[in-house]
């Protein structure tokens, strides 16, 4: 065969395995979904040059990478950033409005898969509360492909989190199993929600204890310490020094460590800070495929998978540190491990994967202030002392303020009616004082929220976030590079770690990668939106869009024969 026979006859079985004998293109066997937890949009290419050929770059080579995807919404945490991504909604309508949120009605914060109507399976402490999808008002891509194949289809969702998980796997998941990191030995756990027992190969994994074995070990770098020049210096003043440790640097002796963890009863945590808390997931994942046969039948499957310690290493020792980016290199290696095991399990092209993240992340403040860039703390005990001076002075001594955490402020609505004045009128009043204060750049109030429309800017991302069977009645928006602290007189250079949760580019920039399944390669700075996801998959399986999704189908992933 001379060279154009060839490329003819490999274009003919590129169209054979794609699209099948008939023409109309194939369903892949499985969907592959990662989440990586906090990854910033800047991550996938500043640690490029110590990544490997077969993970993070791979994606990008022969996949489709969307530079410019944001959230459309605030408060940018890890709930409904999960939530978003397979519901293709906003927390205005599937209602997952942070990672917990004050209930008027039971006059208590509600954690966001708590459900006390269901228990722990698996956990070593018995009849330990449960968690549920139940607080998700609309349906996940995940559900729709149940629904869409007569519930042959099948799900599975696994994390280190339970919100990782659970959210992913939708209401009709047929597994969601999350890390139980509070309880030794470190058992991969489920909800009776889903069953009334575990699977024999998550027991069977479970009893190798390998969480236990992996904390055992010493976390060292993967290169020298000085070859980091991606990250600032190992032993820096914006790091705390974990488990007694003399100083915020390597390396990280999990086996002494965890004897000071386990004496407060929090041993099993430290997997959330040690890259052996995704190996354990990869292998866990993998193992989820080949026991449950995902992408061996007649129908397409689905697995989520949600990396968590890249937010736990992230929060604890921000950004810049050498800790985060040996994270990111071995999470690579991971990434890696995973694409080999499809490849070899399914066959190249024979799964759709994508890749992105529930939210980014702030520099710590005082490295953003140390730089000269712009930065603050907001300190909520302050602000409320301020509020409740306010309104103290302007209608007496009462208790106005029902609850205020992060951005969030729930007004006292019964003493508001007994005292004979107007919500609305108090609402405006709140906002307005708000925003004459330090460190507050926008305050809304659920009047306006509901019955105006805020088409631009932050404003329409407060009211994308807006619920108002579950939002406060003001929902504020500090300045740019501003952290929330609980401590009212920390300075800002004794403040280590840091966080996410707002409408600004650090927080809101994240990477989304397509790959596999004839999705072309290619690279596009348009603007899209993590709720983009769930609509693309919906059009690329044929399925129905879930119930609250409000993105858009990404065109470019779609080859001419797939529209
Ligand atoms: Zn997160």
């Amino acid at each position: 065969m001379n060279r154009n026979g060839i490329i003819t006859a490999l274009f003919i079985f590129a169209g054979i395995v794609l699209f099948g004998q008939t023409g109309t293109p194939k369903k892949p066997k499985l969907v592959v979904g990662i989440v990586v937890d906090q990854m910033r949009f800047d991550q996938l290419n500043k640690y490029e040059s110590k990544f490997s050929e077969g993970g993070f770059k791979r994606l990008q080579r022969e996949g489709f990478n969307f530079k410019n995807t944001t959230y459309n919404y605030i408060p940018t945490f890890t709930a409904p950033g999960h939530a978003s991504i397979y519901t293709g909604s906003m927390p205005s309508y599937h209602g997952i409005i942070g990672n917990s949120w004050y209930d008027r009605k039971q006059k208590r914060v509600r954690g966001n898969v708590e459900d006390t109507t269901v228990t722990v399976v698996g956990s070593q402490v018995v009849n330990r509360y449960g968690a549920s999808p139940k607080n998700l008002m609309t349906t996940t891509i995940s559900d729709e492909l149940r629904l869409g194949s007569n519930f042959r289809s099948k799900v599975i969702s696994v994390s280190l989190k339970d919100r990782g998980a659970i959210l992913p796997g939708g209401h009709t998941a047929n597994g969601v199993y999350w890390v139980d990191v509070d309880t030794s030995p470190g058992y991969f756990v489920s909800s009776t929600y889903y069953m009334d027992d575990l699977p024999q190969w998550v027991k069977t994994f479970n009893q190798q204890e390998k969480a236990n074995a992996f904390l055992n070990t010493t976390w060292n770098t993967l290169h020298p310490v000085a070859d980091y020049i991606e990250s600032d210096s190992d032993d820096n003043v914006y790091e705390p020094a974990l488990g007694g440790k003399p100083s915020p640097s390597f390396p990280y002796d999990f086996k002494s460590m965890r004897e000071k963890y386990k004496e407060r009863g929090t041993e099993y945590q430290l997997l959330l800070v040690s890259p052996a808390g995704n190996t354990l997931l990869t292998e866990f994942a993998t193992q989820a495929i080949a026991n449950e046969n995902l992408g061996m039948g007649a129908d397409t499957d689905m697995i989520s998978i949600s990396y968590s310690v890249t937010d736990v290493v992230g929060h604890t020792f921000g950004p810049q540190s050498v800790e985060l980016q040996d994270i990111y290199l071995r999470l690579d290696k991971e990434i890696e491990r995973l694409l080999n095991y499809l490849d070899q399990k399914l066959g190249l092209g024979q799964y759709v994967l994508f890749l992105t993240s529930d939210h980014g992340v702030v520099p710590v403040a005082a490295y953003l202030q140390e730089h000269k860039l712009p930065s603050g703390v907001a300190r909520v005990k302050r602000y409320t002392f301020a509020i409740e001076s306010y309104l103290n002075t302007k209608y007496g001594n009462k208790p106005w303020i029902e609850y205020y955490d992060e951005d969030q402020i729930y007004l006292n609505r019964s003493v508001i009616a007994e005292s004979k004045l107007d919500l609305n009128d108090i609402q405006q009043e709140l906002a307005d004082f708000l925003v004459g204060l330090d460190g507050i750049h926008s305050a809304l109030t659920a009047h306006n929220l509901q019955n105006f429309d805020y088409t631009k800017g932050l404003n329409n991302m407060l009211q994308n976030g807006f619920n108002p069977q579950r939002s406060g009645d003001v929902l504020l928006s500090y300045d740019p590079g501003v952290v929330q602290n609980a401590n009212p007189d920390l300075p800002i250079s004794r403040v280590k770690g840091t966080t996410h949760g707002t409408g600004y580019g650090y927080d809101r920039h994240v990477p989304m990668l397509w790959f596999g399944a004839g999705i072309p390669h290619g690279v596009s700075v348009r603007n899209v939106a993590t709720t983009d996801i769930a609509p693309s998959l919906a059009m690329f399986l044929d399925l129905q869009l879930p119930s609250g999704s409000m993105g858009q189908p990404l065109e470019e992933i779609f080859p001419p024969s797939r529209k």
